[in-house]
């Protein structure tokens, strides 16, 4: 047998020996007129120019983005084209900042600090004026997510707590022991809560996008240590835009896997076909945010064990909701520690935790993966500088107002808010389906149910609910709105009014479904057909200008005078 195989090999080997010495004859054949110095200056310049080439075509962002963005600069540059586009773009920004920052006759903006300091009463004065503002009823359960809850018990708790620590900063724990022990307890219950076991640790956060950051550059400095140069987040198109700014700040790609279109949970194949050697994470979302669908988590647990990869699960959003679940009757697939081969799980304490807003959990399965989450700076002049998470001197305040909400919450308050939201967005989903022309995306487990059209398109249903005083969100790719359920669409008569309100509203577009969408509903639908990304990013660089606007432009002062009218 094994004489056999080297007789094959010895053919083999010949047949290269012969190709090489025909290959010789031929390059030297072709060089016999040249010079020395011309085929070294050869070598030189095609190898220059190979490296240069492949600089082009592998970067970070594809060829094909960078051609698109290119393309879409240079029709920009069209004398009548650029200047139309920059006109409606302008208009665009300036409806943006009438609508937004509108204020009430009579207000102006304050820029420079008051020479002399208010008296306490005139401080509260003032801030009365800037409560005025509020429009929006969430109270009565008009909003989609937002505010969890808001209830007024725990607000008068939470005041008090706040206030006897707010002073207090976790970066001194030699002088504030007290919130020391309270982040570690929070980090600890919440560990429990996703049977993590007394290996499990973790930290708390500003918020889910930070936990998020977070768990992402733990998993980039590992893949980095184990010498991947461009590390890849492999994440369905539904995670949450959270990741692609860990991306961006920390230099990582996000591969984008698509969903099953009738489930909207992630394609598992998909997902294995993207794995690759600069694969640094997989994602799978608990739920996730657009359609409140929880991924496959033991299948791509498998992936994960199989190729020996970090596996973050995302439940920031629902966390404190699917813990309690079992327990309230509306038991769940494991999602958790439970399923091997996930490391890491984030959960918002300021969501369905119903702690104030600023705080969350990023969990790992053990502290070898939280280790990558630190920074240590050992030789700063300022002393050796150790912090777990982004920010450096932390909010005390608001550590322990978020123990004091899971102190007062308990597991009983937490499985009987649980039972109530799920049951309330169960009865929306039954609910929707009823109706005729919409349909319900996947099966939503959790608290989020999202809805679109195939008659009509669902922007024009946003618009009308709109005009009932709903806010509900808007999602994109495909065209198509949701509600996320808090406790304060629990309240009596707020799940039966929004289903009588959509079904006579979706009555009556169905009556003439093909006309054109107006107003906001217009926009969406617009924002997400214009080619030219750029554009859209622009108008976002313009609101988000908006935000920090202190200017009373011409437009608002007419709208203000319309309004007074
Ligand atoms: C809300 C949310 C986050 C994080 O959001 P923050 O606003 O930073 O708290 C992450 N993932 C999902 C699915 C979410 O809904």
């Amino acid at each position: 047998m094994s004489q056999m195989t080297n007789g094959a090999l010895e053919v083999y080997k010949e047949m290269i020996l012969l190709y090489a010495e025909e290959c010789r004859k031929l390059v030297n054949s072709k060089c016999a007129d040249l010079e020395p110095w011309q085929i070294i200056s050869a070598t030189i310049l095609t190898t220059l120019g190979a490296v240069w080439v492949k600089g082009i075509i592998f970067q970070p962002e594809s060829l094909m983005s960078r051609m698109k963005k290119r393309f879409f600069r240079l029709v920009r540059i069209i004398p009548f084209v650029g200047t139309t586009i920059q006109t409606q773009l302008n208009k665009a920004l300036d409806d943006m900042s009438e609508s937004l920052c509108t204020l009430k006759e009579g207000m102006s903006y304050t820029k420079t600090l008051p020479t002399q300091g208010l008296t306490h009463e005139q401080v509260l004065q003032r801030v009365r004026e800037y409560q005025s503002l509020n429009d929006v009823d969430w109270e009565n359960g008009n909003v989609s997510g937002a505010v969890y809850w808001g209830d007024e018990t725990l607000t008068k708790l939470l005041v008090q707590v706040y206030g006897d620590f707010a002073w207090s900063n976790p970066l001194h724990p030699d002088i504030f022991p007290g919130v020391r022990k309270m982040e570690a307890e929070v980090v600890r219950m919440t560990c429990e809560l996703f049977h993590g076991g007394p290996e499990s640790c973790g930290t708390v956060t500003s918020g889910g996008t930070e936990s998020i950051l977070m768990a992402c550059k733990a998993y980039r400095d590992m893949a980095y240590e184990r010498g991947v140069k461009h590390p890849e987040i492999v994440a369905p198109v539904s995670v949450h835009a959270a990741f692609d700014k860990a991306a961006h700040y920390f230099g990582m790609k996000l591969v984008h896997i698509p969903l099953n279109k009738n489930t909207m949970q992630v394609d598992v194949k998909a997902m294995k076909r993207a794995i690759s050697n600069n694969t640094a994470m997989l994602v799978c979302s608990a739920p996730q945010f657009p359609h409140g669908v929880i991924d496959p988590i033991e299948e791509v647990g498998k992936l994960a064990v199989r190729y020996n990869l970090p596996f973050h699960v995302d439940a920031c959003l629902g966390g404190f909701l699917i813990t309690f679940m079992d327990k309230a009757n509306f038991p769940l697939e494991p999602f958790d520690f439970r399923v091997k081969g996930v490391t890491s799980i984030s959960a918002d304490t300021h969501k369905y935790g119903y702690a104030p807003k600023g705080s969350s959990v990023v969990l790992y399965r053990n502290k070898r993966y939280r280790h990558y989450q630190y920074f240590v700076a050992p030789d700063w002049q300022g002393g050796i500088y150790a912090s777990p998470s982004v920010a450096g001197s932390r909010p005390g305040g608001i550590i322990a107002a978020c123990w004091a909400t899971m102190m007062y919450m308990g597991e009983d308050g937490y499985v009987d808010t649980t039972r109530k939201v799920i049951q309330t967005a169960r009865t929306i989903e039954a609910g929707m389906r009823k109706i005729d022309g919409i349909f319900v995306f996947g099966k939503p487990e959790v608290s989020v149910v999202a809805i679109g059209s195939d008659v009509f398109d669902i922007f024009r249903l946003s618009n009308g609910l709109t005009s009932k005083g709903w806010n509900l969100n808007t999602l994109q790719f495909p065209s198509s709105i949701h509600i996320c359920v808090t406790v304060l669409h629990t309240q009596a008569g707020v799940a039966d009014r929004f289903i009588s309100d959509v079904r006579e509203l979706v009555a009556t577009i169905m009556k003439n479904p093909k006309e054109k969408t107006t107003g906001m509903g217009a926009i969406y639908g617009m924002a997400q057909s214009i080619p030219d990304r750029s554009l859209v990013t622009e108008i976002s660089h313009g609101f988000l200008d908006c935000l920090y606007s202190t200017e009373v432009t011409k437009a608002q002062y007419n709208h203000m005078n319309g309004k007074a009218h």
